[in-house]
């Protein structure tokens, strides 16, 4: 038995042989019919901040999902199945149309506060989406130095030369690209060694082992160490402690996002942060005569 993934074959299928997959097939067309609904997926913004200053330097887009009988679903619960689908690309697509329109809407004067989406492998693979991002960021008049991508180093090796043409083609239009989770990968100096960034996120992982373990101390100490000598800037995921934050800061690291910051939070709560920052410092700087 073949079960086709349009919705309608479900009714055929019986659970009893494979409950996972027919979880999976009836999660994937939930998920279908969500993105043309304006009231299920959505996104979080949560702010990185500066370390040294703690004015926002961005926002990182997280996709949640209000499912109509299954509740409130975090991303781990649904990226999977989208990029196991053809649903990679309208989701894509979805997710950075609603990030530029929160962007194209934000009035952060001289404060630049980018805004970070994240990319699943799969869309790397897309040679039609420098074209489509580029589009997108016309429509919304928006500079494409305004956009993040974040990727992670889990591109298949075999797959690299379609992922080096896809990134060149994003670079040329402009927009920045951060390495999400720095350190997982298999290979991470490699594909730094490959693939031009512009930003360096310290997976979590190391930063809430950095207290009691001397490898995760020393990776995130080097990690800060590399992106400063490649010119890069350097984000540390995670942070929860203040002292985890004071430990980077000795360190050398700039950037910081995790829970100890700020959380994920509204679109509107973050719009409200950011314009008040904005505010903030063209009120210092008027109040002090530049
Ligand atoms: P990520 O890109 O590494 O995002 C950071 C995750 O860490 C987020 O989880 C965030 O809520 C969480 N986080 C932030 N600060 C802290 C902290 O201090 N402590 C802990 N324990 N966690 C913290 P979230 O929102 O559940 O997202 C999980 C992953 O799902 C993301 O990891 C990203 O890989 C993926 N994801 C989220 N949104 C999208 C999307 O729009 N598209 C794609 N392709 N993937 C997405
Ligand atoms: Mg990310
Ligand atoms: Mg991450
Ligand atoms: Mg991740």
């Amino acid at each position: 038995y073949e079960a086709k993934s349009s919705g309608r074959n479900l009714v055929t299928y019986s659970p009893e042989r494979d409950g996972g997959r027919l979880d999976r097939l009836s999660l994937a067309a939930e998920l279908r019919y969500a993105l043309t609904q304006d009231d299920q997926l959505f996104l979080e913004l949560q702010p990185l901040i500066d370390l040294a200053t703690d004015l926002p330097i961005g926002a990182e887009a997280l996709v949640r999902w209000r499912h109509p009988r299954r509740g409130l679903l975090g991303p781990s619960e649904f990226i999977p199945i989208i990029e196991r689908s053809e649903l990679i690309h309208p989701f894509t697509q979805w997710v950075l149309d609603e990030a530029l329109s929160v962007i194209g809407s934000w009035h952060t004067g001289d404060l630049d506060v980018p805004i970070a989406v994240n990319l699943s492998a799969r869309s790397l693979l897309d040679r039609t989406l420098p074209g489509d991002i580029d589009r997108m960021l016309r429509k919304y008049r928006i500079p494409a130095s305004k956009l993040v991508l974040e990727i992670t180093e889990t591109v298949i090796m075999s797959e690299l030369e379609v992922v080096e043409e896809v990134l060149d083609g994003l670079r040329s239009i402009g927009v920045q690209i951060a390495v999400d989770d720095f350190g997982t990968g298999y290979s991470s100096l490699t594909f730094l060694a490959r693939v031009r960034v512009d930003e360096v996120k310290i997976d979590q992982s190391f930063v809430k082992a950095m207290h009691h373990s001397v490898e995760a101390s020393a990776i995130v100490n080097s990690t800060i160490a590399l992106a400063s000598s490649l010119g890069l800037r350097v984000i540390a995921e995670g942070i929860e402690t203040p002292e985890q934050r004071a430990e980077l800061e000795a360190l050398g690291c700039t950037g910081g996002q995790g829970y100890g910051l700020y959380p994920p939070m509204s679109i509107d709560a973050a719009t409200a942060l950011v314009e008040e920052a904005a505010d903030g410092l063209s009120g210092a700087s008027a109040a002090s005569g530049h």
